[in-house]
Formats: C-alpha cells, sequence, structure tokens
C-alpha cells in the first residue's frame, strides 16, 4: 500500500481505493489476525481474487469470508463490499 495525494492506491493490482476502505485495511493489516471477530456472512458470495492487505499473500473465500491463506487475517464483508465497486479492478 502506498498514500499519494490522498488517494490509495494497491501496490499488489494499482487499484485505486477509496479512503474509508484504505484505512480499513491499514486497520486489518496492522491488527493481529486473532483480533477479527467479523461473523460469517455465507450469503454473500463474492468473486474475483484477494490479496492480504499485511503480506499480500492470496486469500481465500470460503463460506463468504475471505481469508488470508498464510495469517488467517479476514476481510469484513462490509468492506469486501467496497472494494468490489472499484470499477476495471485487475485480476
Ligand atoms: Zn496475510
Amino acid at each position: 500500500m502506498s498514500s499519494e495525494t490522498g488517494e490509495t492506491i494497491c501496490s499488489s493490482t494499482g487499484t485505486e481505493l477509496s479512503r474509508a476502505a484504505a484505512d480499513e485495511l491499514s486497520e486489518i493489516a496492522s491488527t493481529p489476525a486473532s483480533a477479527d471477530s467479523s461473523p460469517p456472512s455465507p450469503s454473500h458470495r463474492r468473486g474475483g481474487r484477494w490479496r492480504c492487505p499485511a503480506d499480500v499473500a492470496p486469500m481465500v473465500q470460503d463460506m463468504g469470508l475471505i481469508t488470508c491463506v498464510s495469517c488467517d487475517r479476514r476481510l469484513p464483508g462490509s468492506l469486501v463490499y467496497q472494494l468490489i465497486q472499484v470499477p476495471d479492478h485487475p485480476r
């Protein structure tokens, strides 16, 4: 992640993120994985591929949760929703 002139660009995909999404990603990255207690939301399956905001490891989708294969951090559904609104996100 890097921030320039208020915009945050995902360092792995080059995608411009909203400020709120970027802040939330930063918070996840700086929080121990065990601190996340977001409930699963199986009805909200999302497509696409995900990268961990902390270590850029691939993340897998399981039962509606986006989970890092490396550190077990999870992306909450509310954040995933913000991220999928980014148009033309490279795959
Ligand atoms: Zn990770």
